[in-house]
């Protein structure tokens, strides 16, 4: 093992692209125990464990990962269940290598320990052999704290102030908890039973959520002081759609990736369904990030001849996970880098047939140090096209700051908040995407986590 140590990371099963690509179940199989323990022997148990610090919520890994070696599974999720509550969505979408993975040792010479693969092996064993996980002791302290949005972020701090005994309650507008888990992220990156149970846990824990209940619109944060909550978290993330503002993106069949991934995940559009999304034979996908990846995944599913991924910079500048683009490759989504679509064209009945693009090359970095993309004159060409899925980014969802006077937010609409979550406003904190803007699953969860330690020290 010492030799192979730096070297022999065990690779994750997958489905075959051929098979999968034609259907929504998950396409990573997952680790079985055989090679769960020659990846978990990969670990050095660090005494200074620098992937720890590459973590948002502080996952104690070489713990954990000790616990694998001894076949103590269930240790091993339990102690994982300390710092993330939703281990089993965590492992799955994760961009580990830019996190815990891209710190750890192993990666200096060789390559890094599989650590979101080993969780993921843990947090399934522990749905397959303990129903609902084990649920720590709580010790009831009498306040109660209301939470605006059930995402990733409002419920790792649920999870939080739960432990520490506030009664919690979650407000989620949608008709399921989850945030982008379930309305976002398609089930074959990520199956909603998985959102289901770990949501179950915090229910399990005492959590309330509250579905179909839009606060700003039902009731207003003053409200719910005047109802006895101590304090509220807003986590109402930012799903607002983007366009590009440019001609024809109001014809027929021209989607928002919000629309879009929301009808099939939670309408199931794609099975026998009241609200059937039609692609026709030729799909274009706009962006290059998850969205756009998830988008242009779930519409090859649904059956066209053809997807196509326009995305305006190069391959090496697109944001989505490297794991989700080669799986896109792989599947047969057809990319088109250094492409931008101009406008869209249709026919009698608005129907969109035409997206009309420039070529584009890349100059000086912009203010996201990616390297800018500027058209390349008399460039201009057209794809045909039966549907188009803009998945360009989305915006702060304004619900919540427009029916709260004394909150303050930026120009673009986010919620302004310290690194601890404190807002304009007292006794209201915010955090994830509704703060920072499009970012990670496991960021947003960190930022709920200080909110939670933020809200227990101001309220004792
Ligand atoms: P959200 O997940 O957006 O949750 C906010 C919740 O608040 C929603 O359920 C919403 O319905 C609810 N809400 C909004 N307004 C109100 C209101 N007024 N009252 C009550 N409830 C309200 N990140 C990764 O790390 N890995 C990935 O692979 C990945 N893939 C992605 C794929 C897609 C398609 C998208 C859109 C994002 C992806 N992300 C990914 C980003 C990640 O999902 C987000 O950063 C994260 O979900 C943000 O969490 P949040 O809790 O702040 O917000
Ligand atoms: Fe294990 Fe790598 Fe973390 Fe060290 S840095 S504890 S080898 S995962």
């Amino acid at each position: 093992m010492t030799n192979d140590r730096f070297t022999n990371r065990q690779k994750m099963p997958e489905r075959p692209a051929n098979v999968r690509n034609k259907d929504f179940e998950e396409v990573p199989i997952g680790f079985d125990e055989k090679l769960a323990q020659i990846e978990a022997a990969r670990c050095l148990e660090c005494k200074n464990p620098v992937c720890v610090s590459g973590c948002p919520v502080s996952v104690d890994i070489p713990t954990f990962i000790g616990l694998i070696k001894q076949g103590k599974y269930l240790e091993a999720a339990a102690r994982i269940k300390q710092d993330n509550p939703l281990p089993a969505a965590c492992s799955r979408v994760c961009p580990q290598e830019n996190q815990c993975e891209k710190y750890c040792v192993l990666g200096k010479k060789g390559k890094p320990v599989a650590i979101g693969h080993l969780e993921r092996f843990v947090a399934d064993y522990e749905a397959e052999h303990e129903s609902g996980g084990s649920v720590p002791e709580i010790k009831e302290n009498g306040m109660k704290v209301a939470i605006i949005g059930a995402g990733p972020s409002g419920l790792a701090c649920a999870g939080e102030l739960r432990r520490k005994g506030y009664g919690v309650t979650i407000f989620e507008a949608l008709h399921r908890p989850g945030g982008v888990l379930s309305y976002g992220i398609p089930a074959f990156r990520l199956p909603k039973t998985i959102v289901d149970r770990e949501v179950g846990y915090l229910e399990k824990m005492g959590v309330e959520v509250k579905c179909n209940y839009v606060i700003g619109k039902i009731k207003t944060i003053d409200q719910l002081f005047a109802e006895g909550y101590r304090a509220v978290y807003i986590a109402s993330g930012a799903g607002f759609p983007k366009f590009m503002n440019i001609p024809g993106e109001n014809l027929n069949y021209v989607y928002s990736a919000n629309e879009f991934l929301t009808r099939i995940n939670l309408m199931r559009a794609y099975a026998n369904s009241d609200t059937p999304i039609e692609v026709g034979n030729r799909v274009a996908v706009i962006g290059g990030g998850n969205t756009a990846m998830d988008a242009a995944r779930s519409a090859l599913r649904l059956g066209p001849e053809k997807v196509y991924l326009i995305y305006r910079r190069s391959r090496e500048e697109m944001p989505a996970r490297v794991e989700e683009v080669h799986h896109a490759e792989q599947e047969g989504i057809e990319f088109m880098f250094l492409t931008s679509p101009i406008r869209y064209e249709g026919d009698d009945k608005s129907n969109v047939t035409k997206a009309v693009c420039l070529r584009m090359e890349l100059s000086e970095p912009d203010d996201s140090g990616r390297r800018r993309p500027v058209p390349i004159a008399d460039s201009e060409f057209e794809i045909d096209v039966d549907s188009v899925v803009v998945a360009i980014g989305t915006e702060a969802n304004p619900i919540v700051p427009d029916s709260t006077p004394g909150l303050e937010t930026n120009k673009w609409g986010y919620i302004v908040a310290d690194e601890s979550g404190h807002t304009s406003k007292t006794a209201v904190f915010a955090g994830g995407d509704i703060v920072s803007g499009a970012a990670t699953v496991i960021e947003a969860m960190g930022a709920g986590k200080k909110a939670a330690a933020a809200i227990d020290e101001s309220l004792r």
